[in-house]
């Protein structure tokens, strides 16, 4: 070990040294989405959470084009090629601000774009990736339905050939769609005689809606619709003619909760800094909180968790940027990170004391946001599953 005084300085905000994985790309591009969030997202978030809406998404989504951020690891088309560390490092900068908006950013980036990106044809490709890729088109990704959610398998939503054209008509439900109102196409998953496919489905098609779900107490500054589908008739060319079965989905699915690996971090480490300040602040039994014991003790996991979690998603960063990263590794990412992630933040919360509960601090609200990043893209116990699977040879999903 080299000597003590030579070596850099403990940095509280970086413990581990990950910072010197990091070149000078990437920390341009973590400071331009910090600097970006700042500005535009924190000063306004705790009020859109309390109402319960997004105001100008389409404003939004268009200065997240205009910063690179959408359908950022994708190459070509308007998109702009990032590695998969500098895209892991976005989605936790958006994060921190509130998942809602870091949510915005997946879906389009990680599911609508990225399944046109990886299934479409030509065509669908030059057609409707730049415009999504500069925030000029907002994406939504229907898989889920209201009897279908952990087993898509099942999926009632069904498309079937009509006249000699082979035009598609779809008919269906979609649940719990992330930006399924304000979106101009809907990557919409269904049932054929041949299997699942995927369909882009322009929103105007005559009998497309989607009704947004109010009264959510979790990611309440994120937009959430049904969508119903009642005889949308599709050209023949407006099925992804590269997705056959449920790989398609899943694919996309596991580019999403890498992203989420990285995110959840992001809530975390919010709420770790809004608690190392109060209790550097708040005096109880005339010092301050943050010299008892006690509270050292929660710090301290806390930044153990927050940390080895960030540690984690570089290192499944490297191995994405590889070509080497499975898909049972992002499990293994998504159920520690988000599961952590709400235990630090439930921690800083207690530490806040009655101020915990308050939307002046962030903490309730990035916890509230996590119940539904613990759900989707996964629930926690399906990613024990494939865990379970994997370690063991024996399939217990039914
Ligand atoms: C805010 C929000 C945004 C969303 N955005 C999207 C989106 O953009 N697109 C989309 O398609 N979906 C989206 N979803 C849906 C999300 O992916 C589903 O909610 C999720 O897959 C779980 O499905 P479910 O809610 O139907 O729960 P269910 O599948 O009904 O599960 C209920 C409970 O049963 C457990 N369970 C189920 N099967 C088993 C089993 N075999 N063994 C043990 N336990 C089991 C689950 O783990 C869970 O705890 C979103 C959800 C939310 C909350």
């Amino acid at each position: 070990m080299a000597e003590f005084a030579k070596l850099p300085a403990f940095d509280p905000a970086d413990p581990l040294g990950l910072d010197d994985q990091l070149d000078a790309e990437d920390l341009a591009i973590r400071d331009t989405v910090r600097t970006w969030a700042a500005d535009r997202v924190l000063p306004h978030v705790a009020g859109w959470f309390e109402e319960g809406e997004l105001p100008d998404i389409r404003g939004l989504a268009r200065e997240l084009g205009g910063i690179g951020a959408l359908g950022m690891s994708l190459t070509g088309y308007g998109c702009a090629g990032a590695s998969a560390v500098q895209y892991g490092l976005a989605c936790l900068e958006l994060e921190a601000a509130d998942s809602g908006i870091r949510s915005l950013v997946s879906v389009q980036g990680s599911l609508a774009m990225y399944a046109i990106h990886s299934f479409g044809s030509e065509e669908q490709k030059q057609h409707w990736l730049p415009r999504m890729a500069s925030g000029d088109v907002i994406g939504c990704f229907g898989l889920t339905e209201p009897d279908h959610g952990s087993d898509p398998a099942g999926m009632r939503t069904y498309a079937k050939r009509d006249g000699s054209g082979g035009d598609w008509v779809l008919n269906g439900r979609k649940m719990w769609i992330t930006n399924g109102s304000v979106a101009g196409v809907a990557v919409v998953w269904a049932q054929t005689d041949d299997g699942i496919r995927g369909f882009v489905v322009p929103t105007d098609t005559p009998g497309f809606s989607a009704p947004e779900i109010k009264h959510k107490w979790s990611l309440r500054a994120s937009v959430t619709s049904e969508l119903v589908l009642d005889d949308v008739r599709l050209p023949a060319d407006a099925v992804l003619p590269e997705a056959t079965g449920l790989r398609g989905p899943l694919g996309c699915l596991s580019h999403a909760r890498y992203g989420i690996v990285w995110g959840a971090m992001g809530a975390a480490r919010s709420c770790f800094e809004a608690a190392v300040d109060y209790a550097k602040t708040r005096e109880q039994f005339g010092r301050p909180i943050g010299g008892f014991q006690l509270t050292q003790a929660k710090l301290a996991d806390m930044a153990v968790e927050l940390h080895k979690g960030i540690l984690l998603a570089h290192h499944l960063g490297r191995r994405m940027d590889a070509g080497r990263l499975r898909p049972e590794q992002v499990s293994f990412g998504k159920l520690n990170n988000v599961r952590e992630a709400i235990d630090i933040c439930r921690t800083a919360r207690t530490i806040l004391g009655a101020n915990g509960i308050s939307l002046e601090y962030p903490v309730m609200r990035h916890a509230t946001n996590l119940e539904s990043v613990l759900t989707y893209e996964g629930t926690v116990e399906m990613h024990q599953l494939v865990l379970g699977k994997a370690l063991t040879g024996l399939d217990a999903f039914r």
